[in-house]
Parts: C-alpha cells; structure tokens; sequence
C-alpha cells in the first residue's frame, strides 16, 4: 500500500530499481536503530536523496543542495514517495522514465528516533533523530514548513533538514569535501555511469538545457574517457605538437606494424586501474 505510488511511476521492465516490495520482517520493527541512506542522483535536477527506514518502507525526501553539517543552514527537503527497503543500496543508471539519470550512494547507516512515538513526529511536522553514517552523525531534525499547500487541509510537502548544534556539527561542506560513493569506492557520478553505457547516454542524454544538461554533458565526457581508460578529458599524456620532448620520432614508419603491436599493450595497463573492474563487481552486489 505505501508503495504504490513508487509503483505507479515506474516501468519495471525498463528501469533497474528495485521492485515494490515490503519485508515483512522490516515491517513489524518497532525500535530503532533503522536503516537510512541517502543517495546522490543527477536526474532533471541535481538533488539529494534523504531515506529513513520506517514502518518496512523508506520514508524519503529530495534535498536539492544535500545535507548540511552546519546548523545554521536549513536544507529544502521535499516529501517524496516511500522507497523500497531494497532501494537503499541502489546505485546504478535509470535509462528513461521517471528519475532518468545517475544514482549515487552517497552515505548509508542507521538512525535512532529521539521522541517514542515517531507517527506522531511525522504528523506533527517535527522528526528529531540521531543519525550514524560515514559521512553523517549526531542529532538532526526534519521539520515541515508552513506555506504552500497547508491551508488546503493536507500538509504540505516542504520540510527542512538542519543539523543540530553538537560534536558532528561543523562548517565543513560536506557533499564537496566527501563528494564519493561509500558503495563503490571512489567512484562518482562519472564512474557509475562508466560501468553502465556511456555511449548510449551521449545520444539519449535526458537533460538538454540549463546548469543539469550542462553537467550531463561532462559527467557523460567525464565517463566515456574513464571507460577509455584515460584519467579525465584534458589530460593527455602524449606530447603536444610543438613540444620540446624529444620523443616521437616520425621516421620507423616500416617498424610501425611490429611497434605497434606493443602500443596496445601499455594503453591497457591503465585501463584496469580506472574503475572499471571495481564498478563491475560492485554492480553484482
Ligand atoms: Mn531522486
């Protein structure tokens, strides 16, 4: 039932999401400490998204900007649709459909409800909890703005996510400085869309304008030179035309068959350390 409108938005045939399913072992947990994560996903817009475990279900919010460490930021989090429980270690490329685009783990753990009854936290607008992940720890709130939505008699869908004053509290900017997945070690966007199929995102690119296309557009450079087993685009490591080095001698055009045939070889000793092979194993989680 809390599923289906997760359910109604998607195509299983065509996305690699999670199927709609509850545990119904998950379902009856009643005490915390429950799972959440939240998940870096470029799709129409760059956003964040907040996933708390509850009730068999992850209760999810998008957060444009992502978390912040200092309290006195307050974070847009808009309520979204429940999650599957098996949605919280999803990370991989949604073709077409709904929330096209790159699915990154960004921070997974557990988190504790600081009030007993968390139904009526919910109802209230006002969730206090204490979160413990890689990357997020200490107490936290979500609280639901007053505005759009709530003289129609249904509570509206804005919320705030802000970090209390505590030990994990800090000025530091967290979604730059601990920019990476914590499933798939060092990969970002670029990385998972590498293990997928970069070529065919550079055709069917679903973001066409604005800052998002802008960043499709080098996420999908970004991908297809780390499949090619280059570093980034921009980072040749031959000798450009007009250099000094003294290298590249034009003239054993008639060896050219026999050096060639170990070029190849010396391309490929970076190729094995670009993530490819990690991003594989990683997908058959
Ligand atoms: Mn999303």
């Amino acid at each position: 039932m809390a599923l289906e409108d997760y359910k109604k938005k998607r195509d299983f045939t065509k996305t690699p999401e999670p199927s709609a399913e509850v545990p119904a072992e998950r379902a009856k947990k009643k005490t915390g400490p429950f799972f959440f994560c939240v998940q870096k996903h470029l799709a129409s817009h760059l956003h964040y998204d907040f996933r708390l475990e509850w009730k068999g279900v992850l209760l999810s919010w998008a957060v444009p900007k992502g978390p912040s460490l200092n309290p006195s930021d307050k974070r847009l989090a808009m309520h979204v649709e429940d999650h599957p429980i098996a949605y919280g270690t999803f990370e991989g490329v949604i073709p077409e459909g709904y929330g096209a685009g790159i699915v990154m783990l960004w921070d997974v753990g557990t988190w504790t409800p600081e009030a007993d009854d968390v139904d009526a936290a919910l109802k209230k607008g006002d969730l206090k909890f204490t979160l413990d992940g890689y990357k997020l720890k200490g107490s936290w709130v979500l609280v639901r703005t007053r505005g759009y939505g709530e003289s129609s008699g249904r509570p509206g869908r804005s919320w705030l996510l802000i970090k209390h004053r505590d030990d994990w509290a800090g000025a530091v900017d967290i979604t730059t400085f601990a920019p990476h997945s914590v499933k798939t070690p060092e990969a970002d966007l670029a990385d998972i869309l590498a293990a997928d199929n970069p070529e065919i995102w550079h055709s069917h690119a679903p973001a066409k304008g604005g800052d998002t296309g802008m960043m499709f557009r080098r996420i999908i450079e970004q991908a297809l030179a780390i499949k090619e087993g280059n570093a980034r685009p921009g980072e040749d490591a031959r000798p450009r035309v007009g250099s000094k080095a003294p290298k590249q001698p034009k003239e054993p055009k008639t060896k050219s068959s026999a050096t060639r045939k170990t070029t190849p070889t010396k391309a490929r000793t970076p190729r094995k350390t670009a993530g490819a092979k990690p991003m594989k194993a990683a997908k058959r989680q």
